[in-house]
């Protein structure tokens, strides 16, 4: 058992056993291990906290991602899980290891691009630390508060409830395709963008709980498959979505093609779109539709909820019924 390697674990096999090996229980924590951020209460209120990590090579390649758009990022991805929460961010600490001979100026672009984001979103930088490296790794550590009544979990879907997902998927993953691809692709511009510069939805996040509309959330940062499957675990349910409901842009529809036999791969286990997955009883459809016309952000219902014996299922756009095996981005696998 013990001389298992991480390939066959593989990331989420890691983080199940990570749990186990260091759990907390203290009174005050709500949320520890387990979704997209750890709740903490403190007097009346809520903390919220969350990390992410961003490594050359593995998360972006300084051949085509700029310093400026690169500290931006690194804080959209630990914004985004504070808005699937419902939270309000507040402030960040940010720790970077970096290579000798890195230019002051890409540094100083790269804090450029994080202070445009940051007061985009009116957050505040209040610490960090700073290494040496042989590659470049950003990691972010995001505070934030919320009200402990609104907030959302990856636990709460109920049977029968609703699946909805927030804009289009799989433009950022086609977006990077086409990126390492290194080709010039006629009305692929927003793809890359999508992947470059994601947007954080973070007042939609904030409504959705304020407005009680969900009863579970999660961001898709992993892959539609793979983060429903957390949702469902967590929740204890499984899940029925139908593929061809799923939120297509149309440079996606026009650009896949040379890089995916199945059109809908990218939209159903490519990474980094951070779009909001959540549930919610058909009954507040009419609230949810009026949201996403006032915030002018799609919100399209891709599936429904079923009990957990019955696991998993995807419609294909033939009526097929399969479980999606092949899930989606996981780290060592
Ligand atoms: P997300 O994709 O939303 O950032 P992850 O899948 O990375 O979430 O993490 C799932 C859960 O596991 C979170 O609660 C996260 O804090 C926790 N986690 C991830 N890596 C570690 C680790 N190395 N040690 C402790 N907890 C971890
Ligand atoms: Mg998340």
């Amino acid at each position: 058992m013990n001389n298992m390697d991480l390939q066959e674990i593989g990331e989420f096999g890691l983080i199940c056993r990570i749990r186990k090996w260091i759990n907390s229980s203290d009174p005050a924590l709500i949320q520890g291990i387990g979704d997209d951020v750890a709740v903490i209460e403190v007097g009346t209120k809520v903390l919220l906290m969350t990390t992410d990590i961003l490594i050359e090579g593995i998360h972006f390649d300084l051949s085509w991602m700029d310093p400026y758009p690169l500290g931006r990022k690194s804080l959209a991805v630990n914004l985004s899980d504070i808005a699937s929460m419902g939270g309000i961010p507040k402030y960040f600490l940010v720790s970077i290891g970096l290579p000798k001979n890195l230019p002051v100026s890409f540094i100083s672009s790269f804090y450029r691009g994080l202070k445009h984001e940051a007061d985009r979103f009116r957050v505040g930088c209040i610490g960090g630390d700073t290494s040496l490296s042989q590659k470049m790794i950003v990691n972010i550590c995001l505070l934030g508060e919320g009200k402990k009544r609104n907030l959302l979990f990856r636990k709460g879907a109920k049977v029968g409830d609703a699946l909805f997902v927030s804009g289009r998927l799989g433009d950022s993953a086609l977006g990077l395709k086409i990126l390492q691809a290194k080709k010039k692709i006629k009305g692929s511009e927003a793809l890359v963008k999508k992947h470059i510069s994601p947007s954080p939805r973070v007042e939609l996040g904030q409504a959705i709980a304020k407005y009680h509309l969900a009863t579970a959330m999660i961001d898709v940062s992993d892959g539609l498959l793979i983060d429903t499957s957390h949702l469902l675990e967590e929740s204890e349910v499984g899940a029925r979505i139908w593929e061809d409901r799923i939120p297509l842009s149309r440079p996606y529809r026009k650009c896949v093609r040379p890089f995916s036999k199945d059109p809908s791969r990218f939209a159903l286990s490519g990474g980094e779109d951070y779009e909001l997955l959540f549930t919610a009883p058909l009954t507040m459809r009419g609230k949810i539709v009026s949201l996403a016309r006032s915030l002018k952000i799609p919100i399209t219902r891709i599936g429904e909820i079923l009990a957990q014996e019955e696991g998993f299922h995807m419609i294909s756009s033939d009526g097929e019924d399969y479980s999606p095996s092949r899930l989606g981005f996981e780290h060592f696998k």
